[in-house]
């Protein structure tokens, strides 16, 4: 036996959000394997909007259970199906495609998204009347920011960086959102420059929406960072928030690096000095593929 510590970061594991979503696909699923005859498999099967998570392995997991995932052009080439929407949520024209089509919703949108969505509509019909203009901090094409700018008609401005937010009218009323899985800081900066920088007497809101479920784990994570010899961090290539947590684990201890499951483990990352070995994940980040990953270090680290 390993007489190194690896211990499991007790704030990982999915976010809220996420564990409501994956809840609703498999109690769906086994409603379904419960009713399901004749054609079997095609019966069982539901399909999401996108993968439910950003982890490939949870994907997977999934899939063998019957959840597929199309994309929003193959939502139209399906009919009378059941589909999942995703804790990202989705813009209004989904919605509009599915009845069209005749499918059946789950709506596993994230409570914390449903609540953006509606006060980013509420905001685009008080600026109607203004010549106001609705902008939000987020990542180009993510679904999440897809959604919310469907709310607006698409008319809302989405801002990536502050060079981009330096580009924005500043002679019409602005009200600034945030997508939920942004960092704090470039928020700050951006409302606080567009704040300083509209002109005299136009109205200016700004709404830091946040979400705490990721900010609240920056600053766990770095710590539980600096209190391991070696840290690894699990998460998928495609996750956003994997990224930034994996960043502040760098900031913290040098000795991090970023798996997307116990496969990619490097043997020469656990050389000596070796006491404890911390292991975290994004929010979407299964709890049972952390649990993997540490026996696969239990092992590579028997002998150490
Ligand atoms: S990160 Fe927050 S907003 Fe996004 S799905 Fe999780 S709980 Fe919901």
């Amino acid at each position: 036996m390993s007489s190194v510590i690896i211990e499991i970061d007790p704030a990982s594991g999915f976010c809220f959000g996420v564990v409501k979503a994956v809840e609703a696909a498999e109690n769906q699923l086994k409603i379904r394997q419960g009713q399901a005859y004749g054609d079997r498999r095609e019966n069982e099967k539901i399909y999401s909007l996108g993968d439910i998570v950003h982890n490939d392995m949870e994907v997977e997991r999934l899939k063998d259970k019957g959840l597929s995932a199309i994309s929003n052009d193959e939502l139209l080439n399906l009919d009378k199906k059941t589909i999942l929407i995703r804790a990202h949520g989705e813009p209004p024209s989904t919605y509009q495609n599915a009845k069209k089509k005749g499918h059946t919703i789950i709506d596993a949108t994230c409570p914390i998204v449903l609540r953006l969505q509606l006060r980013i509509k509420n905001s685009w019909i008080d600026l109607k009347d203004k010549n106001g203009q609705v902008i939000i901090y987020g990542k180009h094409g993510h679904a999440e920011v897809i959604g919310l700018v469907g709310q607006t008609n698409n008319e809302a401005i989405v801002v990536e960086s502050m060079e981009e937010a330096m580009k924005i009218d500043l002679g019409k009323p602005i009200h600034f959102y945030a997508q939920t899985t942004k960092g704090i800081d470039e928020f700050d900066r951006i409302a606080a420059y567009l704040k300083e920088n509209i002109q005299p007497g136009l109205e200016f809101k700004s709404f830091d929406t946040i979400c705490r479920q990721v900010a609240s784990r920056l600053p766990k994570v770095r710590h539980f960072a600096k209190n391991h010899d070696v840290m690894i961090f699990v998460g998928g290539k495609k996750s956003s928030n994997a990224k930034m947590l994996f960043a502040k684990c760098l900031e913290a201890n040098q000795r991090s690096y970023m798996v997307s499951n116990g496969d990619e483990l490097n043997e020469d990352w656990f050389g000596q000095p070796l006491i404890s070995v911390g292991i975290s994940g994004a929010t979407s980040t299964p709890l049972w593929l952390l649990q993997q990953v540490a026996q696969k270090i239990e092992i590579i680290t028997k002998d150490k």
